[in-house]
C-alpha cells in the first residue's frame, strides 16, 4: 500500500522539511477526525488515506478520533460505521477509536485558565445579539456590554453554566481577542454554550458544551498531535486554532490545509446525504447509489480502487472537481485482476440445441481469472437447451452484429459453434425460442478449418440454471452538478431491477467481498441481502460496450 500514495505533494514537502529541521523530535502524528453524525463519504476517503497514509509512510501514528462535541446530532450507529469503513479502506486504528469527548474535563479547565487569564468572559447576550454585532467583511463588530466583566464574576458565572443554572441559549463563553479584526473568525468567538442535552458517551454529566474551534485545537493537543491536516475551509479558522493554543502555551500542532473531494454527478455532504435517505429517495445510508463508502462497498468497489482514485486526485490548494469516470476506470482496472469470470444471463431466451443429445450433459472447464492463474479453473455443464441474452440475437440482424441471427454462426463460450436455423414466437410475435444446430467437431469452443466465427455468446444450461435477481444502477443524479437542486434532479432509472436473470450454478456460493464478472456485461457482486433462497446481485461497473457506442 506504501506506493499508493508516494507521489510527493505540498503537505508532504512540509513534513519533509519539518523531520529536516528536528521539529517534534522527528515524530509524526496526525488523526483522521469525523464528526459521527453521518455516514463517511468517498470525500472522507481521500482525508483518511491522506492521514493514515502519511502515518504509515513516515513511520508515524495515525489517530481516528470521534469530533462527538455536539450531543444533539451524533448516533452510536454513525461511531460504529465509521470504526469499519476505516478498517475496511485497509488502514489500522493502531491507537483505537478515540473520542474528544473524553477530553471535556480537560477542555474546561483549559477554559478556566483562559478565564484567569483575562482571555474569555461570559457573555449574556442573546444569540441574536451576538451575530448582529459580529459586524461584516465592511464593518467592525460591536464590543459585547460584558466583554470587561471581571475575573471573578466569570469564573463564578460559567461554573453557574456549567451547573446547570441556566437555560439553554441564557450565556455563552466568549474568547477575548478583537472585535474588528478584518478576520471574523477573531471577533470574539463563542467557545462555550449551553446544551441541556443528553451525550451519546458523557451522558446527562454536562450542560455546556465546546464549539468547534476551540475543542479541535485542544483535542489535538492533548494527543500530541504534530500535523493537523484539514480542509481549505479552515484556512480562515488558523489564526484562532493557533490563538488558543499559544494562549494557553500548551502543545502546538501545524494546521495544514488541502482542497476536499468533489464529484461530478455527486453530492457529499452528510447534510445532503441524510435527506437523501430521511426522504426515501434511497433506501439506506449504504444504498448501492450513495457515495458513502458503506453504499461503494455494497455496490462492489474494492478498497484499493478507492485508495488508488484518491491518490490519483492528488493533494492540492485548489478547489476541483473530479470525474467519476476516472474513479470508474480505477474500479476497472482493480476489478480485472482480481474478479472471478463466470456466466450470466440477464435477459434470457431459450436455445435449443436440435442435433445435440437429449439427456446428455457435458463439463467443460473455465478459467477462473485469466490475470491470476492461482484462482483456478471450474467446471461448466453444457445441455442440450441453454439460454442465452436477448440482446445477443436478433432475427434480422444488420452487416455490424457479430452476434447470432438467422443463418449465422456464433461461438458459445467454452463450449461450441452453433448456427441459428429459425425460430419460434408465440402470438405476439416475440421470439421464444431461438433454434440451432451445433458443430460437434469445434468442441471447446474453437475449430481448425480457418473458418471465421467472431462473436462468443455467454450462456446457461437450462436445466443447471440458478434464477437471480440482478439490480443494476446508474447515477443518482441527472445533472453533472447536482449539488444546488439535488433532489429535484434524481434519475429515476438509477436502480433498475431484473428479476429473472440466469446465473452459473457456481455464483450459488457467492460472498460478500468477492467480486465477479459476468463476462461481457460488467462487474458484480453479491449484496448485503443476499440469501440462498433469494439470490441478489448488484452491478457495480460495466465493461465498454462498442457495439453501444456503434448506435449511436
Ligand atoms: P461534510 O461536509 O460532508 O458533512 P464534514 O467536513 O462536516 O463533511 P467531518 O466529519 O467533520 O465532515 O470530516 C472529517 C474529516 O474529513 C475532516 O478533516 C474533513 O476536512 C474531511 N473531509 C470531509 N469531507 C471531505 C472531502 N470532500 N474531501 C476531503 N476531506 C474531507
Ligand atoms: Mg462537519
Amino acid at each position: 500500500m506504501n506506493k499508493e500514495l508516494k507521489s510527493t505533494n505540498f503537505i508532504r514537502e512540509i513534513i519533509e522539511q519539518d523531520l529536516k529541521d528536528g521539529k517534534n523530535n522527528g515524530r509524526i502524528h496526525t488523526r483522521f477526525p469525523p464528526e459521527p453524525n453521518g455516514y463517511l463519504h468517498i470525500g472522507h476517503a481521500k482525508s483518511i488515506c491522506i492521514n493514515f497514509g502519511l502515518a504509515k509512510d513516515y513511520n508515524g501514528k495515525c489517530n481516528l478520533r470521534f469530533d462527538d462535541t455536539n450531543p444533539v446530532k451524533e448516533e452510536k450507529e454513525f461511531v460504529q460505521s465509521i470504526i469499519e469503513d476505516v478498517a475496511w479502506l485497509g488502514f489500522d486504528l493502531n491507537n483505537g477509536p478515540l473520542f474528544a469527548s473524553d477530553y471535556f474535563d480537560q477542555m474546561y479547565s483549559y477554559a478556566i485558565q483562559l478565564i484567569k487569564k483575562g482571555k474569555a468572559y461570559v457573555d449574556d447576550q442573546s444569540g441574536d445579539q451576538i451575530r448582529d454585532n459580529r459586524g461584516t467583511l465592511n464593518k467592525p463588530g460591536v464590543d459585547s456590554p460584558f466583554r470587561d466583566r471581571n475575573i471573578k464574576d466569570n469564573l463564578d458565572l460559567f461554573l453557574k453554566m456549567k451547573n446547570g443554572v441556566f437555560k439553554n441559549g441564557e450565556k455563552v463563553l466568549r474568547a477575548k481577542i478583537d472585535m474588528s479584526s478584518p478576520n471574523i473568525n477573531l471577533r470574539d468567538p463563542i467557545i462555550y454554550r449551553i446544551l441541556h442535552s443528553e451525550h451519546h458517551r458523557t451522558g446527562n454529566k454536562w450542560c455546556i458544551y465546546p464549539m468547534y474551534d476551540w475543542a479541535h485545537g485542544l483535542e489535538d493537543s492533548i494527543e500530541g498531535i504534530t500535523h493537523s491536516i484539514c480542509t481549505l475551509e479552515f484556512e480562515d479558522h488558523r489564526p484562532l486554532y493557533n490563538w488558543f493554543l499559544s494562549e494557553l502555551e500548551v502543545h502546538h500542532p501545524r494546521q495544514i490545509e488541502f482542497a476536499r473531494l468533489n464529484l461530478n454527478y455527486t453530492v457529499m455532504s452528510k447534510r445532503k446525504l441524510k435527506s437523501l435517505v430521511d426522504r426515501n429517495y434511497v433506501a439506506s445510508w449504504d444504498d448501492p447509489r450513495m457515495p458513502t463508502l458503506s453504499g461503494l462497498r455494497r455496490r462492489g468497489y474494492s478498497p484499493k480502487s478507492i485508495r488508488d482514485f484518491v491518490s490519483k486526485t492528488g493533494v492540492v490548494k485548489r478547489n476541483g472537481v473530479s470525474d467519476i469516470a476516472l474513479l470508474e476506470s480505477c474500479l476497472r482496472e482493480d476489478l480485472n485482476q482480481r474478479s472471478t469470470r463466470v456466466m450470466a444471463v440477464l435477459d434470457p431466451v431459450k436455445l435449443v440445441i436440435t442435433n445435440y443429445p437429449k439427456k446428455k450433459v457435458e463439463k467443460f472447464k473455465a478459467v477462473n481469472n485469466p490475470e491470476d492463474e492461482s484462482a483456478g479453473k471450474r467446471e461448466v455443464l453444457f445441455s442440450r437447451e441453454i439460454y442465452i441474452d436477448r440482446s445477443d440475437f436478433m432475427e434480422n440482424p444488420p452487416k455490424k452484429f457479430f452476434r447470432l441471427g438467422v443463418g449465422r454462426e456464433v461461438r458459445l463460450k467454452h463450449a461450441y459453434y452453433v448456427t441459428c436455423e429459425s425460430v419460434v414466437k408465440n402470438d405476439a410475435n416475440e421470439i421464444i425460442e431461438i433454434r440451432c444446430t451445433y458443430d460437434p467437431e469445434s468442441r471447446g469452443g474453437w475449430s481448425n478449418d480457418g473458418r471465421k466465427v467472431k462473436g462468443t455468446l455467454q450462456w446457461i444450461s437450462v436445466e443447471h440454471a440458478i434464477n437471480a435477481e440482478v439490480r443494476l444502477y446508474d447515477s443518482l443524479f441527472l445533472d453533472e452538478n447536482p449539488e444546488k437542486t439535488f433532489l429535484d434532479n434524481i434519475n429515476p432509472e438509477s436502480i433498475i431491477i431484473k428479476k429473472n436473470c440466469k446465473l452459473e450454478p457456481y455464483l450459488q456460493n457467492a460472498k460478500l467481498g468477492e467480486f465477479y464478472q459476468f463476462i461481457r456485461i460488467g462487474y458484480f457482486c453479491a449484496d448485503n441481502d443476499f440469501t440462498l433462497e433469494n439470490m441478489v446481485f448488484n452491478k457495480t461497473v460495466g465493461l465498454r460496450d462498442t457495439w453501444g457506442k456503434k448506435q449511436k
